[in-house]
């Protein structure tokens, strides 16, 4: 099957350009987000690929090759990489890996000189590493990096999009499997879509959003029965191990074999937080009105208007799932965490479990690596912010590559959601898949489709927090 659409394609770079003639290869970010990555690597003419999937080697050879107090993800991404490394004609000359990291309160921004340093170490100091971050502004893309930039945004929306179509679906899918295979044929299409797209840039955006157009139809072709009673966890926490489902034993999956339906944090708002904090130190440096302010402004402006374009065919879909603006989510961890002296991951983590309770989810679950900054200062936060959102459970789950009790905690955490969802203050906004054949207004919001499951909001126990105190 072939998605391609019929525009004039280029190879835009040259024989001079850095990447040319090397191979890229990618960590795997979540599902789907890494391969969509690779695309537009190959639609610029860089050839690319994803690491092939975690295994217990990789656990192993990253163990091997790192000292044990460094952070999981780390190593996970260097047990990958060196699994590459044993491919059959692999050569570490032509090959560059491609890093995303971001400068942070932690070892995240260290990511990348310690990678080089146990590369060296253990023979492969000639791997090239190339890491976007915003401090760098995507050094080591050369004549690519503009477009490259405009396309990796368009590509972290459609791959966001296209999977929480997937976790919306899957849970009430009553053809086990339909949900997974539309997802992997949208997905697929979006990679093809990617590398046929054309070179103007309106003409390509028309092309995703048609893309994203035809999974919409994919998933709203799985048989489901959409049946209002299981209940939403939101799912925070450090991106890698959050998104990674290697390194977070598939907690999500999991979490479905439970009964629950998971509200997943993808990539744009991590997107969304650095872009603000850029800003934010443009402001705190003097620099309110500069070239570099203007300059973030503008890139902000088109990427919300690229957003809004690509999700048009989703909106009926996604409705009640949208994600959440990232300065409303700023706004709620303020109380806990000012964003004008803290930074990092928690911001979001802590402002999202106030997100998730006042949208009706059931509960929130943060997914972290073993002894993370970040989700440690988060789970000593979580508590209060619960009290103030009516008791929403808030569960830490961390991570460290070696096996835990995970279905059991889940199975009791699960206990607590359903509970709390008796007596939720906060109603939940359900997509039209949920409405009632006819459709009525009032099965928007936390209303049974069928009768006398939970609560409507006249019958809510507690009232909602006096956020006005607290903002
Ligand atoms: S966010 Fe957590 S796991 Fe990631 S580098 Fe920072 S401390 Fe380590």
């Amino acid at each position: 099957m072939s998605f391609a659409h019929h525009c004039t394609l280029k190879r835009p770079i040259d024989r001079g350009h850095p990447l040319n003639g090397k191979t890229v290869y990618l960590p795997v970010m979540g599902e789907g987000g890494s391969e969509v990555i690779a695309a537009i690597f190959r639609r610029l003419g860089v050839e690319a690929h994803v690491s092939p999937p975690s295994t217990r080697r990789t656990i192993e050879l990253g163990g091997k090759a790192t000292q044990g107090d460094e952070c999981f993800p780390i190593k996970v991404v260097i047990g990958d990489l060196l699994q590459v490394a044993e491919t059959p004609g692999f050569k570490p000359e032509s090959t560059v890996y491609f890093l995303p990291t971001s400068d942070g309160p932690c070892r995240f921004g260290q990511y990348v000189p310690y990678l080089r340093k146990v590369l060296r170490e253990v023979g492969y100091g000639q791997i090239e590493i190339i890491s976007p971050s915003d401090g760098n502004s995507y050094g080591g893309l050369g004549s690519i990096v503009n477009v490259f930039t405009r396309m990796a945004w368009r590509g972290v929306v459609t791959s966001d999009s296209i999977h929480r179509l997937l976790l919306k679906t899957r849970p009430y899918e009553t053809a086990p499997g339909a949900g997974e295979r539309a997802y992997s044929e949208s997905l697929q299409d979006l990679c093809q879509t990617i590398e046929a797209s054309c070179d103007d840039m309106n003409c390509q955006l028309r092309s995703l959003a048609a893309s994203l157009g035809r999974a919409r139809d994919r998933f709203r072709a799985v048989p489901a029965n959409y049946d209002g009673f299981t209940p939403l966890i939101g799912v925070v926490g450090e991106i890698f191990c959050r998104l990674n489902t290697f390194s977070n034993e598939d907690l999500v999956r999991r979490l479905e074999s439970h009964g629950a339906e998971a509200s997943l944090s993808h990539v744009a708002e991590w997107v969304g937080y650095t872009s603000f904090e850029q800003e934010r130190l443009l402001r705190l440096s003097g620099r309110t009105i500069s070239v570099e302010m203007l300059g973030a402004k503008l890139r902000n402006h088109i990427r919300r208007a690229d957003e809004h374009a690509l999700l048009a065919p989703l909106s009926g879909d996604l409705e009640g799932y949208e994600e959440p603006e990232i300065e409303e989510i700023i706004k709620l961890a303020w109380p806990y965490l000012p964003a004008d002296g803290v930074v990092g991951e928690m911001v979001l983590s802590v402002g999202l479990v106030a997100w998730h309770a006042k949208h009706g989810a059931d509960g929130v679950i943060d997914i972290s690596p073993f002894a993370c900054m970040n989700g440690t200062v988060s789970e000593a936060i979580y508590p209060k912010v619960s009290r103030d959102y009516g008791g929403i459970p808030v569960r830490s789950f961390y991570f460290d590559g070696t096996r835990s009790d995970l279905d059991r905690d889940l199975g009791v955490y699960l206990e607590l959601a359903r509970s709390y969802r008796e007596k939720k203050p906060y109603p939940r906004t359900y997509p039209v898949c949920f409405r009632p054949p006819g459709g009525q207004d009032s099965a928007q919001h936390d209303t049974p489709p069928k009768p006398a499951a939970f609560p409507s909001p006249g019958r809510a126990l507690h009232s909602p927090p006096k956020e006005a105190t607290q903002e």
